[in-house]
């Protein structure tokens, strides 16, 4: 089977250089394996900062390995007894058409009601990143106006749909008109600013009439920094991406200031350190999902091959909704 691996670190913006696709064998099974076939492939931004040899809250990617990436997927060939052929399974299996797995990792999903790729997405990773960043940071209270950058996205969309179904003013950021629109008219948000039209300052203005009380940040830079400006005293931050940096641009926060003058709380979290709190969230999401309340798009690249591209896309803006390839 194919497998992407790193081939070398990213000066800068990533490349296609970056990235190399090998045939492997599948290793005959030990006592307590699973080989299992990858229907879908998660692109992720924080597979990124991976890609460097930086300090951080994780190791990074080793040269030379299999990508490393949320999967979802079926079980081919089973040693292990809590596993059946034909089980449909979420794991870390990486860039790769295939993976064994020891069986501690992986989760096995029901898709009676919810659909398998929703697992990488609404029903996963980023949707328990909303759920997280929302509940326990933000804490928005009925009539409260948030604000999340990234609206459309696999993470912002889902906060902003939670939000709403608490009560709130729900107020989103995204690049372009056919973002805003879906993110109105699909997704239910009360407004959403396109950062891209030039007039940020005053869109934003218009669209929080109120000020802002709690903000969800996913990009950083010139966007995080106007959503301060307008915080209402006690706002919370919940500080959960700086995407537009992670290619080596600064950020800068000018409006620091409000920060001691408003008394807002700014804190940054790793959902996956909060593997606790996921039963709950996960429940909540896959609930909505299946009945229909939390809506969610996704941008689907076809084959291993084209994993590079769309993850170089992606860190563009160029998804739209969560970034998954499919394999099978
Ligand atoms: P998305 O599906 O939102 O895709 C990334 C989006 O970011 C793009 O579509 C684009 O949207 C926006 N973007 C990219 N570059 C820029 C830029 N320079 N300026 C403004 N916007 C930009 O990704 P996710 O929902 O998966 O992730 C969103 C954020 O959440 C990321 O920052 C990610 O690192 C973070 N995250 C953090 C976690 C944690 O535990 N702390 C866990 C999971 C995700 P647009 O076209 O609208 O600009």
């Amino acid at each position: 089977y194919k497998r992407m691996v790193l081939a070398s670190r990213p000066k800068g913006v990533v490349s296609p250089q970056n990235f190399r696709l090998e045939e492997v064998q599948a290793p005959a099974l030990k006592d307590g394996e699973v080989l299992i076939r990858n229907h879908y492939l998660s692109l992720d931004p924080y597979m990124r900062m991976r890609m460097e040899d930086v300090k951080s809250y994780a190791a990074p990617q080793a040269i030379g390995e299999t990508m490393i990436g949320g999967t979802v997927g079926e079980v081919v060939e089973s040693k292990n007894p809590k596993y059946a052929v034909g089980d449909k399974v979420q794991g870390m299996l990486g860039w790769s058409e295939m993976g064994v797995s020891d069986g501690v990792m992986l989760r096995k999903l029901d898709t009676t009601h919810v659909p398998l790729s929703a697992y990488l997405g609404s029903v996963g990773m980023p949707g328990m990143t909303a759920w997280y960043g929302l509940t326990q940071i933000m804490q928005p209270k009925e009539g409260e106006t948030i604000v999340v950058s990234a609206a459309s996205g696999a993470v912002g969309s889902v906060v902003g749909q939670l939000a709403k179904l608490r009560g709130c003013r729900a107020v989103g950021i995204a690049g372009g008109k056919e973002k805003c629109d879906y993110v109105v008219n699909e997704l239910g948000f009360d407004a959403c600013v396109d950062y891209k039209a030039g007039n940020l300052v005053d869109d934003l203005a218009r669209a929080t009439p109120n000020g802002i009380d709690a903000v969800f940040e996913n990009v950083g830079g010139t966007i995080f920094d106007e959503c301060v400006a307008r915080m209402n005293p006690f706002g919370r931050i919940a500080l959960c991406g700086l995407i537009a940096g992670y290619d080596g641009e600064p950020m800068a926060l000018n409006n620091v200031r409000n920060i001691l003058t408003m008394r807002l709380t700014m804190r940054g979290f790793i959902v996956s350190e909060h593997m606790d709190l996921w039963p709950q969230g996960l429940k909540e999401l896959g609930t909505l999902v299946a009945t229909g309340k939390l809506k969610f798009r996704e941008s689907v690249a076809q084959g291993l091959e084209s994993a590079p591209e769309a993850f170089i896309g992606m860190l563009k803006g160029k998804n739209f909704g969560k970034q998954l390839v499919k394999l099978v």
